[in-house]
């Protein structure tokens, strides 16, 4: 079982990569890092922030270890992509995803139901023991509901109802979100190179 560390305090993000990791049979643990540095992220892109975040973990574990970073977010048609990158900032510097929600939920509130595309974007960032750095995106597009839906989840999960979906991310829950979100088809690109290169 190799164990792969990843860059990230958010628990909820560290459990949707441990179910991954089991449904996807690979031998690999996915453990949250026990104290991740803090960083600034300030690229702009989801690609850059995840490097910073990968980076930043590397730099205080043991040589030779794996390390993975998740930067994710969504954007939204109506707002020309916004919050995008910025999506866990949206509503100011704390980070407070109820909040975040709410002024997604007023932002949109004059916006036709026609007009209320979104999609979430997943960036993984993985860097290996002998300095490989791989990079996997997952997309995963939708339209946002009107007011929130469902307990499960975190973050902008009960607004937000997949393509070919009639339930929001927090109503499917943690298994369906699972088979079908951005994070999943960036894993499952990830999974796919593990096994192409005999891991
Ligand atoms: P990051 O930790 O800097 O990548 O910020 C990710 C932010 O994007 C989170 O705080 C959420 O606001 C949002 N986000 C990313 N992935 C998801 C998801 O799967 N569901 C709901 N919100 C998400």
């Amino acid at each position: 079982m190799i164990t792969i560390h990843l860059a990230s305090g958010n628990a909820h993000k560290a459990a949707e990569f441990q179910r991954l990791a089991e449904d996807s049979k690979l031998a690999v643990e996915v453990l949250a890092a026990a104290s991740m540095p803090a960083v600034v992220e300030d690229t702009g892109t989801f690609a850059g922030n995840a490097r910073i975040k990968a980076f930043a973990l590397q730099a205080v574990l043991p040589a030779g270890a794996w390390v993975l970073a998740d930067d994710s977010g969504l954007c939204v048609d109506a707002l020309g992509g916004a919050p995008g990158v910025e999506s866990a900032y949206y509503a100011g510097p704390r980070g407070d995803s109820a909040a975040n929600l709410r002024k997604l939920v007023a932002a949109l509130q004059a916006v036709p139901e026609q007009k209320r595309g979104a999609h979430f974007v997943c960036v993984l960032v993985l860097l290996g023991p002998a300095g490989g750095e791989q990079v996997f995106e997952g997309r995963c597009a939708g339209t946002l509901r009107r007011e929130p839906a469902g307990g499960a989840g975190f973050g902008y999960d009960p607004l937000f109802v997949p393509v070919g979906c009639t339930r929001t991310y927090a109503e499917l829950g943690e298994a369906e979100k699972s088979r079908i979100s951005h994070r999943a088809l960036a894993w499952g690109k990830l999974a796919d190179w593990w096994r192409r290169n005999g891991v």
